[in-house]
């Protein structure tokens, strides 16, 4: 088997930027994925649309180009599952290998650096020896895996925000769409009355590319450890238990939906947060919402604060001041003992408030492309990834499209 020079697990908004940069810098790239198709919580986790955000320039812009070229977007929303031929094509043109129903299980560590991983699947198991390595499997399961210093949740219980699985409806009456206030009223009534058990406070919809279609962010299932198997599954129960329970209210109850039927379900729950990996810098909340600038800088984010409580109703927004952001640092990415890992998208280095900024899918595009690239300037130098050169990342990021100062 080809040895590659990087290996990116994880092929989500993170790891399909960091596989296309790292290849685009001349890297032999390998990106394992335990799907059968790539796009991560944008396909499998069914979510939409892209949040807007200052600084989702570079692979995020060419992405949201060619959805548009095949009519899969409009504006920020987009189709799943079209995103999914979407990036087969993209990923396949620009010669990235692909290891498709590959889980990650273990990692061979010897001296501070990663020699190989361990991927199993279909009563297979392959150990992939590589130069480098980028973790964007969003839970930072190669991170954990290979003893980096973890954090999980929010400091006061360790709570992470909720989990939610998305759903879309097809079949509804757009022209007796109740306005959103007028939804929300019904089921806080249906709650109050103990028709609906759901620890949401509101009804979150979005309309899809199509009409007659809507997409609903609105289970929510708190106080789980979404890097618990048995927490997981009842999660995924419960979260499916909802949508039973919201279809059926939906249906009887709400006339625009009389004749809807259940379009899809994503393929797994939807987890805004888990661990974070202990980096050589930690973002915090005050360097989202002072708008902070950094020296070694690699991307820009001026999505709010968004946090699901995660113990009950509620959703805390704190935004910064307007037409700033904060800039995203180099060392939130790496760790300062393990010489050739790297990490993206919502898994890199931030408090439990700070990544609930962060983690939204144009911005973990921003981090896995900075890391795809820092890779390829680590290896070009047989450098530790703490060693790269900043302003030769900068400017290698800037000319590949990125928005930094
Ligand atoms: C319910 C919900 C609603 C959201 N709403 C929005 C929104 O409206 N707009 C927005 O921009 N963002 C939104 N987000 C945030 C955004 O979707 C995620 O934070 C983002 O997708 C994270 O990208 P990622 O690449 O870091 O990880 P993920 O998207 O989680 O991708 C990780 C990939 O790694 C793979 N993987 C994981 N573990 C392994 C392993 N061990 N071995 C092999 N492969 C593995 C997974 O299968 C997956 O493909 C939402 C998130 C959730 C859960």
């Amino acid at each position: 088997m080809t040895v590659h020079q990087v290996i990116v697990v994880g092929g989500g908004p993170a790891g399909i930027a960091a596989a296309i940069a790292a290849k685009r810098q001349g890297l032999k790239t390998l990106l394992v994925e335990k799907y059968g198709f790539l796009g991560g919580m944008a396909t499998a986790g069914l979510v939409n649309p892209f949040m807007s955000t200052l600084g989702a320039g570079g692979l995020y812009q060419e992405f949201l180009q060619r959805l548009t070229e095949w009519q899969a977007a409009e504006e920020h929303t987009f189709d799943g599952e079209l995103a999914k031929l979407v990036l087969d094509e993209w990923l396949t043109e620009q010669g990235v290998d692909l290891l498709f129903h590959s889980l990650l299980t273990g990692v061979k560590v010897e001296e501070g650096r990663i020699k190989s991983i361990k991927v199993s699947g279909r009563g297979e198991e392959l150990t992939l020896p590589a130069s480098y390595f980028i973790d964007c499997t969003g839970d930072g399961d190669l991170a954990a895996l290979s003893g980096v210093k973890i954090n999980l949740g929010r400091t006061s219980d360790g709570l992470c925000q909720p989990m939610t699985t998305c759903f879309q409806v097809g079949g509804v009456d757009d022209s007796l769409m109740p306005p959103r206030e007028e939804l929300t009223a019904r089921y806080k009534e249906a709650k109050a009355q103990g028709r609906l058990h759901n620890p949401r406070e509101d009804v979150l919809w979005f309309r899809t590319i199509r009409p007659g279609e809507i997409h609903f962010n609105t289970t929510r299932v708190t106080g789980k450890n979404p890097v618990s198997l048995s927490d997981l599954t009842a999660a995924e129960l419960e979260a499916r238990r909802q949508i039973a329970e919201l279809f059926a209210w939906l249906r009887q109850e709400v006339p625009a939906f009389k004749g809807a039927y259940l379009l899809r379900i994503a393929a797994q729950i939807g987890v805004r947060e888990s661990r974070t990996i202990q980096g050589a810098y930690r973002l915090t909340e005050e360097d989202v919402l002072s708008g902070r600038k950094f020296t070694d800088a690699i991307g820009k984010c001026s999505y709010p604060i968004d946090i699901h409580s995660p113990s009950g109703e509620g959703t805390r927004i704190a935004t910064l001041a307007p037409g700033d952001w904060y800039e995203i640092p180099y060392g939130t990415l790496h760790t300062s003992t393990f010489g050739n890992l790297l990490v993206a998208g919502r898994c890199i280095s931030s408090t439990h408030e700070a990544q609930a900024s962060l983690r939204i899918m144009p911005t973990c595009m921003v981090t896995g492309q900075a890391a795809g690239v820092a890779a390829a300037l680590a290896d070009a130098g047989n450098l530790p990834v703490s060693q790269v050169s900043v302003p030769e990342l900068q400017a290698d990021l800037k000319a590949a499209g990125a928005d930094l100062r």
